[in-house]
This record gives C-alpha cells, structure tokens and sequence, in this order.
C-alpha cells in the first residue's frame, strides 16, 4: 500500500514535534548564601511552590497565571557524586507538631525539578502542545566563594590581612589566646592542633559574634574535607612572617598553596562553572541586628563575593573557565521579620552594603538585581494602637509563644555606629508555620516574583 497524503502530513507532524522535542531546556541555578542566610528555608520552599503550585498563591508567575503549567515532577538527580536535597526530611519538619525548621546547608547538595508546560505563542504554540523545562538546583555554602579573593594573594599577604583582622575589636576577645599561642609555635608537631583550633575558633567567631569574612572557607563547613592535613594552615602574624628562613612558614604557605590549587579552584570549575543562575541570600536583617562590625563586615564579605561573578575580559574566573551566568540575584531573605512599610528600606540598604557605585556595571555578562523575599513566612502583619497606631508583626517565637513586635526601623543606607545607641531591633528568630499537610500552600513573601525571575524568559 502507497502511503496518503494525511500518512505524510501525520509524518511530518511528528517530525516537527520531535525537533521542538530538542526544544526542551536545561537550567542549572546555584543557591548560596552565608551560614544562616536562609538557603535550606529557601530551597525547601522554592520547590514547595513548584510542586504544589496554585495561581492565586503564585499571582506573580507569569505561565502559572495564563494556565500554561501542566505540571511540575520531581526526577533523580543527574549528578550522582554530590548528596541529594533532603526535600521530605525538610517538609517532614514542617509538618511535624511543633513545627521545625529545617536543618541548616553542610555542603552541596541537588534536586532536579521536570516543568511541563505550553509554550507561550507563536509558532512553537502551534507545532507543539508541550515542552519540558529541566530545573536543577544546587545548594552549598556560600562561604566558599569567599576562597576566591585567596587566588589572588600569596600565603604572605593573606596571613597579613587575616591576622589584622582577628587581632582587632571586637574578635580580638575571642581570638586573643589562640594568637599568642601561635606566636610561640616552635615545631611542625603543633601545626595540626592549632590548625584544629583555628577552625574552632573561626566557627566560635561566627556563632557569637555574627562575624561573616572568615577564611579559608572550608574550615567552617569542611564538608568531604573534614579533618584532612589541606585544611591544616591558619595565618602567622607579621613579624613571623618575616624570618625567611622559618621551615614553618615554608610548611604553613605549601598547604594554603596546595589549598588553592586542590579545593578552591576545583570548585569553581567543577560547580560553579556549570550554573546558569544564580540566587545569593542575604541576612541583611541578621547583620544589622547585631550591630556596626558585624554588617560591616557582611558588606565586605558581600562585596568578596561578588569577585566570584565579576568575569569580564582577562578576569581570574575566566582564566580558570568559561562562566555561563546570565542572571543573579541578591535576595534579602527572612523579611517577614519585619513590617511590610520597611521593606523599601530593606532592599535599600542591601545594595548598599552591595557597594553602590556602578552595581550593575560590574558583571559583565551577568544581569544582577535585588529583592526582598521571605522564603517560609512565619509571622503575620497587624497594628496596635499607641495613641495611633503602628504597625506590628505577630508570630510565634522559638519557644512556642505567641509574640507581637515593633521590630524597629530598617535604615536605607549602612549607618553610623553611633546608630546602634540610639536604635535596637527586634529580629529574633519565629518558629516556622506549621504546614498541616504536604500539600498545604506554604506562606510565603514574593516566591512568585523570585520564580518569575529565574523561569519566567524560560517557560
Ligand atoms: P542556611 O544555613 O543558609 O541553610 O540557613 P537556614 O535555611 O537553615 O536558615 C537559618 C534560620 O533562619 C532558620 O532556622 C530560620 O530560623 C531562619 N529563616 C530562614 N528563612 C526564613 C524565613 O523566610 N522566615 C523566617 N521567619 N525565618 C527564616
């Protein structure tokens, strides 16, 4: 039998959609952030909302509103080597009575999300009814991008710079024995102990004094590299520095040498080479609740940060690879912390501590903004009457009561430090919503704005 002409139409047809088949995308986004910022909260409920989205919680989504989703999967993720997301363990917390928040970044960890969706208009609209957008995200700390700036300086010129920082106020309290320990360091045999408390102290520094600049990154989270002789160098003060025939400064620059070369950089060819986006959570609020050394210091470690998407021309990450982001964001997280009237100032003050001149000219390639999100919101806005009334926020604290703040007022730029007299804040930490079952809408501020910002030119 000859085949008809409707054989060959049907044959061209399926040709057509098997070529729009190629159509189906790939997108890699990176999550990151410092200790705390908010990525695991984050990347909990970023693919909450995927999976269970509904339009009149997303209204900002762009192809969930024209009724273009089809449907969202989770897949197996394709890089076997790095640890999966704990997805269910996270909602497991949030589900539970009382409810948890989940357990905080380690290291880098995936999940891999299938969009299904029409496409938008047009010819493709015509050709085909569905392509698939493959979304893989990536999480890890965002300490290690703070390694990057240690590329650029020899064993000499970090140890200086970290050693000014650590002898000074207010971190010199904490780190004051351990630097006079290591001024009397005389043999190899004490390298490794007072490397072991380096990492300590760097950890002790982060958790009570909210110091955020601390290097090398992977002392504070080692993940695979827990207890391993490269991590076993720390800083010498100046005048150690000095004697040139030391055998420990010989020692200690090898390792931080052999640091460089087998950790940072193969992190940055190996993950970071490979995302299409990026998200940087910012705990802007954490900072300024602690007070002026601490968002200072957030700022330059914000700023270093930035190293890491600054590839233009002759730039050190692109003699290391060829960098593929298009897009990146710096979200403000954990907003619901304060009235909605201060979110203005909030975005604000975060391209400040950004550094404000020439923000955007300085990724080449990239295109950056910034917003203000709460990726799990934990309170609810609301007024009490003081003689008129302001606005407040009512939550649940960490030990189960019903609170009601006046957090304080956010200020637009990086204030004095005669600021914190006059001011306090009330940022403490809300217990997380209690998602009453797996499929509950999880609240949220402006997740909708942040997926239309990642997917939205992709769907
Ligand atoms: P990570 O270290 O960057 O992974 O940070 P986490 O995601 O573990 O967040 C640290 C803590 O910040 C959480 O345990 C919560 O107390 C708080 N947090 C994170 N995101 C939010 C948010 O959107 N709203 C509120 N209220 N708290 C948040």
């Amino acid at each position: 039998m000859t085949p008809n002409k409707s054989h060959w139409r049907r044959w061209g047809r399926n040709l057509e959609q098997w070529a729009y088949r190629g159509l189906d995308q790939h997108l890699r986004v990176g999550i990151t952030g410092l200790s705390g910022a908010g990525k695991t909260a984050f990347l909990t409920s970023l693919v909450h909302q995927l999976l269970h989205a509904e339009p009149q919680h997303l209204p900002m989504w762009q192809a969930l509103s024209d009724g273009r989703l089809l449907g969202v999967q989770r897949q197996s993720q394709p890089d076997l080597a790095l640890l999966p997301f704990d997805y269910d363990n996270a909602i497991a917390g949030l589900c539970a009575n009382p409810p948890q928040w989940p357990p905080s970044t380690r290291g880098l960890s995936e999940i891999r999300l299938a969009l299904r969706f029409a496409p938008a208009g047009g010819l493709k609209r015509q050709l085909i009814d569905h392509l698939t957008l493959y979304l893989d995200l990536v999480d890890y700390p965002g300490e290690w991008l703070l390694d990057l700036p240690m590329l650029n300086l020899e064993f000499a010129d970090w140890s200086r710079q970290q050693w000014q920082m650590l002898s000074a106020p207010p971190w010199n309290e904490t780190t004051g024995a351990w630097l006079a320990e290591v001024e009397q360091l005389s043999d190899e045999a004490g390298i490794e102990p007072l490397a072991a408390q380096y990492g300590s102290l760097l950890g002790e520094l982060r958790q009570s004094l909210a110091a955020t600049y601390l290097q090398p990154g992977r002392a504070l989270l080692p993940a695979e590299l827990a207890g391993t002789p490269i991590l076993a160098f720390f800083p010498l003060s100046p005048q150690r520095l000095e004697q040139h025939d030391d055998p420990l400064v010989a020692v200690l620059r090898s390792r931080y040498d052999a640091y460089c070369e087998q950790v940072v950089k193969p992190f940055y060819r190996k993950h970071f080479a490979r995302f299409d986006r990026q998200v940087v959570l910012v705990d802007t609020l954490g900072a300024l609740d602690k007070g002026h050394a601490q968002i200072t210091q957030m700022a330059d470690a914000i700023q270093a940060i930035q190293q890491s998407f600054h590839y233009g021309p002759g730039s050190l990450l692109r003699r290391l690879f060829r960098p593929r982001i298009d897009k990146l964001l710096f979200a403000a997280g954990k907003a619901d912390h304060i009235t909605v009237d201060q979110h203005a100032n909030l975005l604000s003050l975060t391209d400040s501590l950004m550094g404000q001149s020439g923000r955007l000219a300085r990724f080449s390639g990239s295109k950056v903004e910034t917003m203000v999100l709460s990726a799990i919101r934990a309170s609810q806005q609301g007024q009490v009457d003081r003689g008129g009334l302001i606005p407040v926020i009512r939550g649940v604290d960490m030990a189960q009561q019903a609170v009601t703040r006046f957090p304080g007022e956010v200020p637009s730029q990086l204030p004095e430090p005669s600021f914190w007299q006059q001011q306090g804040f009330e940022f403490g930490r809300l217990a997380p919503p209690q998602l009453g079952s797996v499929q509950a809408p999880l609240p949220h501020m402006r997740m909708d704005h942040l997926i239309e910002w990642m997917l939205g030119d992709k769907m």
